[in-house]
């Protein structure tokens, strides 16, 4: 038995189906390691929470942490990550997509000097199509506009060292995308690969919007080319109506004006489309700044059989728990 912790952090949105096996599977590869399960149960409407309870019953090493309400896949992350004990951190999915049998081999990365060792999942022909070109696409203008590289087809399946944790620990941002985050961390890191399975058990829980808004933290958290990109296409067009302006006057002197009116609202639409989408661009940005400006915690606790820090080493949340109701946003 190795004298070091691994804990797994587990997000959990309506898994009830998988946690049992999950947890089975987990055992049967990691029994030679010291470790905790840190299940977190992000506002499941099934039976997930009841789960949770009998594994915790049956299984000293569970531990869980319940949201008020769903708080989305990278909170629920997060929330693992803050009470995590472990000297290092595994991240993976509820629905054994991600196969806990690639751990040892992580740990074994770590062990050998690694800080961060991400699971890239190398048969993508389990996904759809359009999954598969949406994401290589959005990898690669991430990475471009990140101005660091953000692991393609990294979703969510690592293992890191104590001290990236703690770092992840002191970031609070309602804008979380820890895929961009722990690409910018640095230090040493490292790839493994897996192969992904069908999903069994239960549904995806990414719709399209879910993806959708996933991809604008990403983008926006990350970098502000975006902004910059617009400034550029507003000012070609700017310099462009300049141009045209010059040339409408001039054709008055010179008494060639001909009745323009499609050029006119062609001209019009064309430019108040350009103008509506800078503006939607810059409102992107200024809501993700609104909303980091209330400062709220990036989730609720509900219910944890963790017994909770002090308010000063606890970072991000706020307990509904009877005893702990202080709010603890730091
Ligand atoms: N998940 C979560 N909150 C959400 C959505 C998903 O905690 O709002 C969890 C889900 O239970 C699973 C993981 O995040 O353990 C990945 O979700 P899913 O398998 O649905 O995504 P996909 O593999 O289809 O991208
Ligand atoms: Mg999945």
């Amino acid at each position: 038995m190795n004298d070091f912790l691994v804990s797994i952090v587990v997000p959990c949105y309506n898994e009830a189906e998988n946690i049992a096996p999950l947890l089975t599977r987990i055992e049967s590869c990691l029994h030679e390691y010291r470790y905790e399960v840190i299940l977190v149960n992000d506002g499941s409407r099934d039976g997930t929470q009841l789960e949770i309870e009998l594994a915790y019953s049956g299984n000293p090493s569970v531990r869980y942490i319940s949201f008020s309400r769903n708080f989305g896949h990278q909170a629920a992350l997060k929330a693992g990550i803050d009470h995590a004990k472990g000297d290092c951190i595994v991240t993976i999915d509820a629905d054994l997509q991600k196969p806990p049998e690639a751990i040892p081999e992580m740990i074994d990365l770590w062990q050998k000097g690694n800080d961060i060792v991400t699971a890239v999942c190398k048969n993508e022909g389990q996904s759809s199509l359009f999954k598969r070109l949406s994401s290589t696409g959005y990898y690669s203008i991430l990475s471009w506009l990140a101005d660091h590289e953000v692991v393609p087809n990294g979703a969510d399946f690592r293992l890191f060292d104590r001290k990236v944790a703690d770092i992840i620990r002191e970031i609070q941002t309602q804008n979380l995308y820890l895929r961009g985050i722990f690409s910018w961390i640095g230090y040493k890191q490292a790839v493994t690969y897996y192969r992904e399975e069908k999903r069994i058990l239960g549904e995806t829980k990414y719709g399209i919007w879910k993806m959708i808004n996933l991809a604008s933290n990403g983008i926006t958290s990350f970098s502000v080319k975006p902004l910059r990109f617009a400034l550029s296409v507003g000012l070609f067009f700017a310099g462009l109506a300049f141009g045209y302006g010059v040339y409408a006057i001039t054709i008055v002197f010179l008494g060639l004006t001909v009745p323009g009116w499609a050029s006119l609202v062609a001209s019009i639409v064309f430019l108040s489309g350009i103008q509506l989408m800078v503006l939607g661009v810059i409102g992107e940005y200024i809501g993700k700044m609104y909303m980091e400006l209330k400062q709220r915690p990036i989730y609720l606790i509900a219910k944890t059989n963790i017994t909770l820090p002090s308010d000063s080493q606890r970072k991000g949340s706020y307990s509904l728990n009877p005893e702990e109701r202080r709010p603890i946003i730091t």
